[in-house]
């Protein structure tokens, strides 16, 4: 089996204080769909699990990544500062409740990938733009020829 290093085993008898840093780089955002396709991001990710079926995983996001601009379509490179929260349970099946994630006590492993992604992508603002006289002019007056789209029928 590959080792993952995003794969976290809540069975090891190590887990409770364990820390893990991750170097994220464009691979690793183009491996997951989504808005944001490239950006360099350190995450670090502290695990307390004392009780051994409850963990609090606590994740620090540092770094910049590209997210396209509302306006033009090009990237735009977005500094990311986020620090968040996930609990996650030991219990009979899978469920994801939001803040609180199950993992099934038989397999009691679970990937970080996915949700390292979402807390960078959440923490993303709004409205992601270039600041003004910044866009790709080209892009805009191409835009402007095109019909509107739409945005329910696309893909
Ligand atoms: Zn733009």
């Amino acid at each position: 089996m590959k080792t993952n290093e995003y794969a976290i085993d809540l069975l090891a008898p190590n887990v409770d204080g364990k820390e893990i840093e991750y170097h994220i780089e464009d691979a690793f955002f183009q491996h997951i769909d989504g808005l944001v396709q490239r950006g360099q991001v350190t995450t670090t990710l502290h695990i307390e699990g004392s009780t051994r079926s409850v963990f609090r995983f606590h994740f620090h996001s540092e770094g910049t990544v590209f997210a396209p601009c509302d306006r033009c379509l090009a990237d735009v490179e977005v500094p990311i500062d986020t620090d968040d929260t996930l609990t996650v349970k030991l219990g009979a099946e899978y469920a994801d409740e939001g803040e609180c994630i199950v993992i099934p006590e038989s397999e009691g492993v679970i990937d970080v990938s996915q949700f390292i992604y979402e807390l960078i992508a959440l923490s993303l603002p709004m409205k992601v733009v270039h600041e003004d006289g910044q866009c790709d002019e080209a892009m805009l007056a191409k835009l402007e020829q095109l019909t509107p789209v739409n945005p329910l029928e696309e893909e």
